[in-house]
This record gives structure tokens, sequence and C-alpha cells, in this order.
């Protein structure tokens, strides 16, 4: 029984989708115009997650996240220039190539941290017409009035304004201007009001459509009510997004998708904290913007910082720290031996010792239980550790036999088709090659016969050239590779 916090009603709620079986996701997508950073990574592998536990439910998922090629302003009072113009002008490159190298970029990261892509992924340049449709009903509504720079959304007309902050649209208003994210402009009707059509510039070429209201691109806001429902229908599932977005981007998003429609736009509100650095707000100034690729050229692998992503409550900030990531690189590699010792494990015999498999079971109803609440990774993820422990224990006393420990590889790829850290290419790449094989058989009889030079000769070339580690034990050696790890 999954419970997510929700936004839109701040409370701790089932989740019951619209259609059985199945769920519709939207997530909002990157402005692609600067490097993302592990910030932003973190957002989408929390996603990344509440997609997987779906799916692990027996949900078929469908998920649509944009990409903003066009029409994000820089501030959030649609004022200033469109940030990929401006990106583009500043790299003397069109505003296509730039969206196009932050876009690999995204890609690239997305697939290092096992994220897994979303069904659809729209281009906001690619459904100009679909936005200019949802626009001329608006219009036709009565919501849309024209000022100097674009045709504006009138949001005093729409009655629930800012229903996603729990404030009244005069509330909003004040917590907007004291943020100072919302001035007061020429020719807006009311502070929140924001653009829906943007008149092009007279040097403006690229990324320029004609439309009722005249030559321009669309804002921001319209994009992802326009891309979603054109994937998802008109009211659905889960929104998904950063909590920044709740006071403007979410709330416009609703307001216009509400307004066109006359329905409930979506069910569930789905925003994820941000992620600190050194317990401050990353900033350029600080130094403490990071990419994926710094992490990964620092050493550590990319599911490390993945499982460090994962570790907080997605409602609460996370702070980085590289003590921290430290931290999940080793928990990580203790995650990968202990897969690869329990794909080498050799004792013979089928026995089951029902205590024990009870406690291993027990600890995995507990993780699932936790993420099933909100996503609750601390919990989800201690439950996780205590059924390595508990099986290191058994092992360590010479009692785990292979059945027990093939039925807790199957437990463990269970939790990982959630936590997504690649358990199972750790299991697969545990499987001998016959060379090794034969150098385990000769070392063991080299043992046997005494001759331990040679034993350890062997033992050494195993690790050297084969990354294998031999643990002696009474009923012979038993062997596993060591993780590529850090
Ligand atoms: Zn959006």
């Amino acid at each position: 029984m999954l419970k997510l916090f929700n936004t839109l009603t701040r409370r701790l709620e089932l989740f019951k989708p619209i259609n059985e079986g199945k769920v519709g996701i939207y997530s909002c997508g990157i402005t692609a115009y600067y490097l993302p950073h592990i910030g932003n990574m973190r957002q989408y592998v929390v996603q990344d997650l509440l997609k997987r536990l779906l799916i692990h439910n027996g949900y078929s998922v469908k998920h649509v996240q944009n990409v903003t090629d066009v029409g994000h302003l820089v501030s959030d009072a649609d004022t200033g220039d469109d940030k990929l113009r401006a990106e583009a002008k500043k790299e003397q490159k069109s505003m296509k190539e730039v969206a196009e190298f932050y876009l690999n970029i995204f890609m690239k990261d997305m697939d290092e941290l096992n994220i897994i892509k979303p069904d659809v992924m729209p281009k906001a340049s690619e459904h100009i017409e679909d936005m200019i449709n949802l626009i001329k009903e608006l219009e036709n509504k009565g919501y849309v009035y024209k000022a100097d720079d674009g045709m504006y959304f009138d949001t005093s007309l729409f009655r629930d304004y800012g229903m996603l902050t729990g404030m009244d649209a005069k509330e909003l208003s004040q917590s907007l201007m004291e943020g100072a994210r919302i001035g007061k402009k020429e020719g807006k009707r009311n502070i929140t009001d924001f653009c829906l059509w943007r008149f092009a510039h007279g040097d403006e070429k690229e990324m320029i459509w004609g439309s009722p209201w005249g030559k321009g691109f669309p804002g921001w806001h319209i994009e992802c009510s326009a891309m979603s429902m054109k994937y998802l229908g008109e009211h659905f599932d889960i929104h998904c997004g950063g909590i920044d977005h709740i006071q403007v981007h979410h709330t416009n998003e609703i307001a216009q998708s509400e307004a066109a429609t006359g329905e409930k736009f979506v069910n569930y509100w789905f925003e994820t904290n941000f992620l600190t650095v050194n317990g401050a707000k990353m900033s350029k100034s600080l130094r403490s913007i990071y990419t994926v690729s710094d992490v990964l050229s620092k050493g550590y692998t990319a599911m490390a910082l993945r499982l460090f992503l994962l570790s907080g409550k997605h409602e609460q900030t996370l702070n980085f720290t590289f003590d921290a990531l430290k931290d999940a690189q080793n928990s990580l590699d203790g995650i990968y031996a202990f897969i690869r010792r329990m794909s080498g494990i050799k004792r013979s015999g089928d026995e089951i010792n029902e205590v024990f498999m009870r406690e291993i079971s027990e600890s995995a109803k507990s993780f699932f239980a936790a993420v099933e609440e909100d996503l609750n990774l601390p919990e989800a993820l201690s439950a996780m550790y205590s059924i390595i422990s508990k099986t290191n224990q058994r092992h360590e006393s010479g009692k785990l036999s292979k059945k027990e420990a093939d039925h807790i590889i199957e437990i463990m790829l269970d939790i990982d088709s959630i936590l997504g850290l690649r358990l199972s290419i750790q299991k697969e790449e545990s499987a001998l090659s016959d060379s090794a094989k034969n150098l385990i058989e000769e070392r063991e009889a080299a043992r046997k016969a005494k001759d331990f030079e040679k034993a350890d000769s062997i033992r050494d070339k195993l690790l050297n050239e084969y990354g294998i580690v031999l643990e002696d034990a009474e009923e012979g050696p038993t062997w596993h590779k060591k993780a590529k790890g850090f």
C-alpha cells in the first residue's frame, strides 16, 4: 500500500491511480542551457525510485519528461531574456546547438545513474501547435489579456489560484514579492499573472513562430501543461518536480490547465527538496556546484552517487559532502562484495534454517514497508543492511548453505529492482572462468600436499590477475570477486 506525501493536500495519502493498474507520471525536465549538477540529478534519481516502486507493484507506468529548449525566461516574473537565447548569444551558437549539447550530457548522466529513460521526452520547440491551441482555449474562456510584451494569464480570474502553496492569492503575492521572485511589472494586472505567449523582439529570429497574437514564442509554464496533457490526458496521476517550482511554475500549470479544461489537473504532486553542499546552498562563488562527471573524475562510482542521492527522505534537504559520498562508496562496495560472496558459496546441501530465513524475510518485508511509506529510504536501507549483517554472521560461523545463499541473492535482487544499484551485474560477474576454476583446484591440491609456497603464489595470482579473493574455510575454500570499487 503505497503512501505519498501530496503537496496539494499537505498530507500523507494512500496512492490510488485514476485507471486501475495504470499510472501516468509527468516530470518537469531540464531547461537545456547549463551543465546539470548533482542537485538536479537528485530529483531524477528519487523520481526513478518512485517509478521503479510502481513498476514493482505491478502498475504499467507511462512516464513523460519534457525538455525545455525555448521559453524559459530568466526571472520568475517573466522578465528578461529567454535563458537559452541568452546562453546561445554568449556561446555564439544557435539555440538548437546549445540545447542539444546540454541535453546530451543530461542523457549521459541519467544513463550513468541508472535512471530508467522516460517513455516520452517531448521538446517544447516541437509542440508549439499544442501550446497555441491551449492558449486559444484560455482566450475563449476569457483568461487571456494583452500586455506590451506578450499575452498574459489573468490569475485573479482563477478561483483557486495558489492552491498548491496553501496560501490564498494575496498571501502568495506577498510571499513572492518578499522573496523578490516576482515584482510589479508595467502592464500586468496582477503580480502573479504570467506570460503565455511572448512577442518576438526585432532581432530575434531563431525559435520564433507565427501565432494568432503575432510572431513570438511560448512561455515556460504553458509548455508543461500542453505537453503533459497531450501525452497523459487532461487529468493524470502524479506530477513531479523540485520544491522550488511549487510557488510559481507548478502553481501556474494548475491554474492554466484547470482553467482550460474545467477539470482537476493532477491528483498527486510529488516534489523533491534541495541538495545542499557542506550545509549551504550550492553556489558558483563557493565553487560548490558539482556535476556527475566531477564526482566520477574523483574516483567515485556513479552507483555510489546514486546510493548517496537516495539516502535521505525526499521532502527534506540532503546534505552532500565528500565524506558522506565516501561512506556511500564504502557501503556500496560492501553490498557488492556481499553479492559476490553469496554467489561463490559452495557449501553443498539443501538445508534451509527456518528461523534464520524467517528473520531474513522479516527484514525484506521491512524494506518494502519503508519504501511504501513515502519512500522512507533511511529506514529501508537499514532493513537491507540488516539482511547483509545477519547473513554474514551465519556465513562466518560456517552454517550458511548454498540454498540459503541463493535465496538471499534473490531477495537482494528484488530489493535492487527498486534501488537500481546494478546488483545483478555483480552476480553475473562472479561466475568463474575455467582457467580460474583450474587454478583454485590446483591451489587446493598444493595446500593439501602442504606445499604452502605454491599455494600462496597461486592465491596471489588469482587475486592479481583474476580479482578473485579466496577465503579458506573448514569445508574447503570459498571465493568472491573483488568489487571494482573505490
Ligand atoms: Zn514543468
